[in-house]
């Protein structure tokens, strides 16, 4: 892509539904596009189907855009379709003057009558029959008979379709209302939008979109359509299927920076095989002629792991205040003096933001919440006796974990037993299950008291 300063990119969501992975990845690779060129990045919400979308979509796409760092510092806009219906109209009307569109009071029925082929696409009936406007009719563009529509990809060469194949499509339906490919090409056309980053979905509609483009005077854009994103079933990401909402993300403890990264992946990758790029080599980097065609595979197993690095590259303070929502949901009250010296040891061992709320409740609830298999697992003999020399091992112990840990060690050797063993049930008594923190940190943590208190309590339940 040249780096001339006048690109001018957009990104089109419309607002109806979630705000899903795959309209945050195009937001991304628009976004980055303009950044790198010092170009600008429209944002438009395409609204016109007011049967589907909703304030609370639109909503919640400006706020995952703001949560991935786009925000109005980032892009220009947001501009809604809606209030573009005079354009959207006039170039209808224009078209029609110009006789590249006509009216058709053809039924779907009737269009398959003819054709004997419900699939197949309009057959021009009306094409020449010079009606005017009326009720039931809707206006159709006339494609060229002849010839071949070539769209400039990016990532796909020229992909060249036949005129004579393409239908007359509808650009105003019976009910005055425009139809997705006009009033997406004369939007982008009147904000002046040189290249349409978008979802493979829409190749099809490029040709058509085109030739409204060239109809109505101006130049064609640059398009990339951008691969389709699959599961690990190599199925197309769908919202009944998979789990595709940002939002349902960030609420399991993804970090935006994490998402926003392995986003980019989606489709691209920088030439050699690095997986954590910050933002600003991200824009360095990216090429769009770059991006794969084939199927990118959304590996949450991927993203869990770039999510962890992430979380362990952040500052423990930064940590700590990317946990508070998470701890703030919990069924318990944080005393946050304890939390932030618990926080470096769990900074370490958590890949999303929520696994912290078991790994720390130990510490916060009355008494533990005992896991049925941990305990299962390690209150089996000789727990009880293990349970009783610690008691007494710690009774007059100095209070650090590692001395937690040799009194422990001795307790085991005097039967005989490695410190995993010995360490079960005392785990388990204290944090309810059979992995979490580093042990002897978190009884230090939790302190002498609270330690045999628990203590006593599991062996007493073990002996009842
Ligand atoms: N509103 C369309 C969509 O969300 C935009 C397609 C485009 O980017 O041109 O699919």
């Amino acid at each position: 892509m040249s780096t001339s300063s006048s690109i001018r990119v957009r990104f089109a969501p419309s607002p109806t539904g979630m705000f899903h992975v795959g309209g945050a990845r195009s937001a991304l690779f628009n976004w980055a596009m303009a950044a790198q060129s010092g170009g600008t990045l429209v944002l438009r919400i395409e609204d016109t189907d007011a049967s589907r979308n909703s304030p609370e979509w639109t909503e919640g796409i400006i706020r995952a855009l703001a949560w991935l760092g786009m925000d109005g510092g980032q892009y220009e806009g947001p501009y809604f379709q809606s209030a573009n219906a005079d354009k959207h109209a006039a170039a209808a009307a224009t078209l029609r003057e110009q006789g590249r569109a006509y009216y058709c009071d053809c039924a779907r029925e009737d269009v398959t009558a003819r054709t004997g082929d419900q699939h197949r696409g309009y057959d021009g009936h009306c094409r020449d029959r010079g009606l005017g406007p009326g009720p039931g009719r809707a206006l159709r563009f006339r494609t060229p008979d002849e010839g071949q529509t070539v769209v400039v990809d990016l990532l796909r060469g020229k992909p060249t379709f036949e005129n004579a194949a393409l239908e007359d499509f509808v650009i105003a339906r019976a009910d005055g209302s425009v139809t997705f490919l006009l009033a997406n090409a004369v939007d982008d056309m009147s904000q002046g939008i040189t290249h349409v980053v978008r979802g493979e979905e829409h190749l099809s509609n490029a040709p058509k979109q085109q030739l409204l483009w060239e109809a109505l005077g101006g130049a064609a854009p640059v398009w990339a359509h951008v691969p389709v994103i699959v599961n690990e079933k190599r199925q197309k990401l769908s919202k009944r299927r998979d789990k595709v909402a940002l939002e349902d993300y960030r609420a399991e403890g993804y970090l935006a920076e994490a998402m926003r990264n392995y986003l980019m992946l989606l489709g691209w990758a920088p030439s050699d095989d690095r997986e954590i790029l910050p933002w600003d080599v991200m824009v360095a980097e990216f090429r769009i002629e770059d991006v794969n065609t084939s199927p990118a595979f959304f590996d949450v197993k991927k993203l869990r792991a770039i999510n962890g690095d992430y979380i362990r590259m952040l500052p423990v303070e930064k940590f700590v205040a990317e946990c508070l929502p998470f701890l703030e949901a919990a069924p318990f009250e944080v005393d946050m003096a304890v939390f932030n010296e618990l926080a470096p040891l769990a900074q370490t061992r958590v890949a999303l933001l929520s696994e912290i709320v078991p790994m720390v409740d130990f510490a916060f609830l009355p008494e533990p919440d005992f896991d049925e298999q941990s305990w299962t697992k390690a209150m089996k003999e000789p727990a009880a006796d293990i349970l009783a020399a610690a008691e007494d091992a710690y009774r007059d112990a100095p209070w650090n974990a590692e001395e937690l840990k040799n009194r422990l060690e001795a307790v085991g050797a005097e039967r005989g037993l490695k410190l995993g063993k010995t360490q079960a049930p005392v785990r388990v008594a204290v944090t309810g299950r059979t992995v979490g923190l580093p042990l002897f940190e978190s009884l230090e943590i939790l302190g002498r008291e609270r330690t045999l208190e628990r203590m006593a309590a599991a062996r007493a339940k073990l002996t009842s």
